[in-house]
């Protein structure tokens, strides 16, 4: 049996307490859908910048075939069972892509900002909780944090407030979140 917490457990508890409109608000949502179409429009008409890539989690370089979605191609790890994209755009267009998202900019604009509070109660706080109980069963204690695609800081911010890790480093490169109150209260 293994030691980790159950996952299973885990979003089972997380679901029962989801309430999908005040997360992501119905009005905001079909909004939502245009801008992402013409995101995927953005990456899809650019494929000639699109590269061939390593698995980002462990650097294999076999792939197995995983699945299509939306004109997007996935393969599997077989050296430790990511599933991540490839063919991929290239990291030129990935940083123009982020800087002209529409959909980004409507989920910064619109639908975090109207559901910060209930995000960070519902899922940030269960699952920085979640991470102290991994961190526990691994005897993990102290140490460096880095949390990538913060956005607003909540889960950082929950993080901090288990004092799990010494240090906390966030890091957000997309510049149209606005800055959420967990952020700026992070050391
Ligand atoms: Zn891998």
């Amino acid at each position: 049996m293994s030691a980790m917490p159950q996952l299973n457990l885990f979003y089972d508890r997380l679901s029962s307490c989801l309430l999908e409109d005040s997360l992501r608000p119905e009005k905001l949502m079909v909004e939502k859908e245009l801008a992402l179409e013409t995101d995927r429009a953005f990456l899809l008409e650019r494929k000639a910048q699109w590269m061939e890539v390593a698995c980002p989690a462990c650097c294999e370089k076999e792939q197995q075939p995983y699945g299509e979605k939306h004109g997007f191609t996935y393969v599997f790890c077989p050296a430790c069972a990511t599933a991540y994209m490839c063919l991929r755009p290239d990291e030129a267009l990935l940083d123009i892509f982020h800087k002209q998202s529409l959909n980004y900019a409507h989920w910064g604009k619109h639908i975090f900002s109207a559901t910060e509070a209930v995000r960070r109660e519902r899922i940030h706080q269960q699952r920085a909780v979640y991470l102290a109980d991994i961190c526990r069963v691994l005897g993990i204690r102290g140490g460096d944090f880095l949390e990538v695609g913060a956005a607003y800081g909540s889960f950082c911010q929950e993080v901090a407030i288990l004092k799990i890790f010494d240090t906390i480093t966030v890091l957000e490169p997309r510049r149209i979140w606005p800055k959420s109150a967990a952020v700026r209260a992070l050391p």
